[in-house]
């Protein structure tokens, strides 16, 4: 890696250790297929062969376990970049031999790779067809006609973190969140893993208010009918989509 761009070797895979400079500092990834995977960040670009890619430009074309660990490997790049001192005394950390953690040489903190939850939720009404709540942000790809998500925060559980989202971004109740998948997404900071959930909102004749900061906009989709301008097809947000728009025409 270089910044958040990703290697990707002349034929399309991603390089192998032997291809990269003896003093590169991997970190371990797990494993693709039995075979051990690692990640780097590198600084001079030009002495390795391939090509320098986006994770969106990649995900977008290659299978899902290729693009989840290309994920992992931005996630841990980027955080090993972030954590380079003690937080208690400001000594320069160590690596943890094979594990995506740093430690203290002085003071002994240890400091594993955090994670930061996420939850993000399909809200639905009945009607003669269902209708699906979608928003626009303010920030990231603003064109999108995205779910309502956010951070959990801390003692929270998934559920609360759901209603809170959705009663502090647009200002409908909810019936019960029912869980639906996850997915690591590293487009929003190291660490981070997306919950989704689907619900139903309480009262059907309710209509969204947006805040007009973080949301510009928010409206009822009937899900025979939805916008063109949707989630990337390889993101958990587009399978939540997906999933209603079957479930309510299918
Ligand atoms: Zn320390």
């Amino acid at each position: 890696m270089a910044g958040r761009k990703l290697l990707t070797s002349p034929n399309g895979g991603f390089p192998r250790v032997a291809d990269l400079p003896a003093d590169t500092g991997w970190l371990p990834l797990g494993t693709l297929d039995g075979v051990p995977a690692w990640g780097a960040a590198v600084t001079a670009t030009g002495d390795v062969p391939g090509r320098w890619r986006s994770w969106r430009a990649l995900a977008a074309q290659v299978p899902e376990p290729l693009a989840a660990l290309a994920g992992r490997a931005l996630q841990v790049v980027t955080w090993r970049r972030g954590h380079r001192y003690c937080g208690a005394c400001r000594a320069e950390l160590a690596d943890v031999p094979g594990e995506p953690a740093r430690r203290c040489p002085d003071c002994r903190l240890y400091v594993p790779m955090q994670l930061s939850p996420a939850v993000l939720v399909a809200v639905t009404r009945p009607g003669p067809v269902d209708e699906l709540l979608l928003v626009r942000h303010s920030y990231g790809p603003t064109e999108l006609w995205a779910l309502v998500a956010g951070f959990v925060e801390a003692g929270e559980s998934l559920e609360a973190a759901v209603h809170r989202e959705v009663a502090e971004e647009v200002g409908l109740d909810l019936g019960p969140p029912v869980y639906f998948g996850s997915q690591p997404w590293a487009m929003s900071g190291p660490g981070v893993l997306l919950a989704g959930f689907t619900a139903t909102v309480t009262d059907p004749a309710a209509e969204p208010v947006v805040d007009g900061r973080e949301l510009v906009q928010a409206r009822w989709f009937p899900l025979d009918a939805l916008p063109e301008a949707l989630p990337p097809a390889y993101s958990i947000s587009r399978w939540l989509i997906d999933a209603a728009a079957t479930r309510a025409t299918g």
